[in-house]
């Protein structure tokens, strides 16, 4: 089952030019007109209109000689820019959290049951309502791990729910996933007695597995709520990490004319496609490790681990945490899927660069992203120097003597500004002052000739929300303060960047990283015409406005996906 699975996803890859060729045949022109065009093309970096034909950019001037079109749009002096491409985003948790259940802020009877009603007249009787996180904020007081750490004592009942939800079976887990809650429904499926639902160890995790997999419609609704969110927030392309699955439902969605945001597709596990491999399918980019597939749904890279995260202390570091000294001996931390098993990951590794395919990897330690650069050396010797763009995915903290290994490479720092803003608040406590002039160092990583790819890691993880809006990670990688404006210089204020470096990382930047710099990132003739309008003008305004700023317009390949004027 599972191969014919894989083939059929495949050949779905491979197929999709088919689909495209026949839902955009009308040749079109739309002009946007009266506009504060900012285009990223420094030979030419602002213009008054911009004319599209079909999907792509044809002519852009900066005079009132406005050419004629079909369509005109006048943008009355807003502010517009090239689409947002997100470098790093989790399309499914995304889709699943938008759908289903968050609880993440919850932590009283009256917030849970509001979000039970809300959640039940989202979903179609009968679907599940699992998950949700409750209490994480409650806890850590959003985005902290640090000394205000609370005491958890809210637990949720499921009395308080049953008359609520003849129709869903509801099973909801607290955010460290120690305990679930399930309602009457759900327990009467899985045939457990629980008074207050509240279920925990075993019988919570073979619970969990008991429940049944999400269709195909509720996979798609999901889908759609995270594309229409997307548009919302004038992103264009996302370079997404969800299960091989998810790639049935874009070419659905395609095939449908709704795919209304790019999507570069990459399986979340270097043993994914060495899975494929060995069920016998050649997987050949070409001499290049360019993406796969079309304009529309792409596939180029495979992403794996070296090390775990901060939060949970199993970032792989040199020295000691600066905050566990009877921990010490834990404090390489862990190594992920085949890291732990070094020689074989360095053959993977290798095994995948010779076949063309594109590397993007976890690092958070200093010393996880010291032995990646290690082993970029390796593939130089192995495989010989060519521009394999390799992709460091968060490149959290850099030690001080590897920011210089960097130059002339071609290097991809795949990092999430707004995570600066939610990790400030900890960080130094649990790695020094030293090491944190290290993290983040976005401004030491642009000048040591790393290219930036900005991105969110939407939706986040069980502990923290990473939004969509990429307004946030301007604001952060701009002030590198929390979204109260604090500390008030800004943390390690040496580290942050300009405003149109940071649109570039978020646009141009991530375009790089797919291969894809002459299709996308810029506002200029021949390239795919994805323009987002802003209603506030950023280069005119204090980086707080940005995060109440909205987009009017979102464009994809010359149509607008999105439309609201505030
Ligand atoms: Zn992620």
């Amino acid at each position: 089952m599972k191969r014919l699975f894989l083939i059929s996803t495949v050949c779905a890859l491979f197929c999709l030019s088919c689909a495209k060729e026949n839902s955009f045949v009308d040749s079109e022109t739309f002009l946007l007109k009266n506009g504060k065009i900012w285009t990223g093309d420094d030979s030419n970096p602002w213009a008054k209109w911009v004319l599209i034909e079909d999907d792509k950019i044809v002519d852009i001037g900066n005079d009132s000689n406005y050419p004629s079109a079909n369509k005109v749009l006048d943008l009355e002096g807003r502010l517009a820019l090239p689409g947002f491409n997100d470098s790093h985003v989790h399309f499914a948790s995304a889709g699943s959290l938008l759908l289903g259940i968050n609880l993440l802020d919850v932590n009283d009877d009256e917030s849970f049951v509001k979000k039970v009603k809300e959640t039940t007249a989202r979903l179609p009787e009968g679907s599940w309502i699992t998950r949700g996180d409750w209490g994480a904020y409650e806890a850590w007081s959003m985005g902290s791990e640090g000394d205000n750490r609370n005491a958890q004592d809210w637990q949720p009942n499921r009395k308080l729910i049953d008359e609520l939800t003849p129709d869903h079976p509801v099973l909801v887990t607290k955010y460290d996933r120690t305990e679930g809650m399930a309602n009457a429904l759900a327990l009467d499926y899985l045939g457990i007695e629980s008074k207050d639902g509240i279920l925990k160890g075993d019988i919570l995790a073979s619970a969990l597995r008991q429940v049944p997999e999400s269709s195909f419609e509720r996979k798609l609704a999901e889908a759609k709520r995270a594309l229409a969110e997307c548009a919302k927030w004038g992103v264009t392309t996302v370079q997404d990490m969800s299960p091989l699955d998810r790639v049935d439902i874009y070419r659905y969605l395609l095939e449908r004319d709704s795919l209304i945001t790019r999507i570069n597709y990459s399986p979340s596990r270097l043993s994914e496609i060495f899975n494929m491999m060995e069920d016998g399918w050649v997987i050949d980019w070409g001499e290049n490790p360019s993406p796969a597939g079309d304009d529309y749904i792409s596939f180029g890279t495979i992403k794996s681990h070296i090390d775990g995260i901060m939060g949970g202390r199993t970032a792989r570091f040199y020295q000691p945490y600066a905050d566990n000294s009877i921990e010490n001996f834990m404090w390489r931390g862990g190594w992920r899927e085949f890291s732990k098993n070094m020689p074989l990951f360095k053959q993977l590794l290798t095994q995948a660069d010779s076949g063309g395919i594109q590397l993007r990897v976890h690092a958070i330690g200093d010393e996880a992203n010291s032995i990646l650069l290690d082993i970029l050396d390796t593939l130089d010797q192995v495989n010989g120097p060519k521009d394999r763009r390799f992709r460091l995915v968060h490149a959290q903290v850099i030690a001080p003597q590897d920011f210089e290994r960097f130059a002339g490479r071609n290097i991809i720092a795949e990092v999430q500004p707004y995570h600066v803003t939610d990790d400030m608040r900890w960080m130094e406590e649990r790695i020094g002052y030293e090491r944190c002039k290290g993290a983040y160092a976005f401004k030491t990583l642009q000048e040591a000739g790393c290219q930036l790819a900005f991105g969110s890691d939407w939706p986040g993880t069980n502990a923290s929300y990473y939004p969509i809006n990429p307004l946030y990670g301007l604001y952060a990688a701009v002030t590198r303060q929390t979204v109260n404006g604090m500390p008030e210089e800004g943390w390690f204020p040496e580290q942050r960047i300009d405003l149109a470096s940071a649109i570039k990382a978020y646009t141009q930047g991530s375009a790089f990283a797919t291969f894809e710099e002459d299709e996308k990132g810029m506002i200029k003739e021949g390239m795919l015409a994805d323009i987002v309008v802003v209603n506030t003008d950023l280069f005119e305004t204090e980086p707080a406005a940005w995060l109440n700023a909205e987009f009017n317009y979102t464009i994809m390949g010359g149509k607008i996906v999105y439309e609201s004027l505030n």
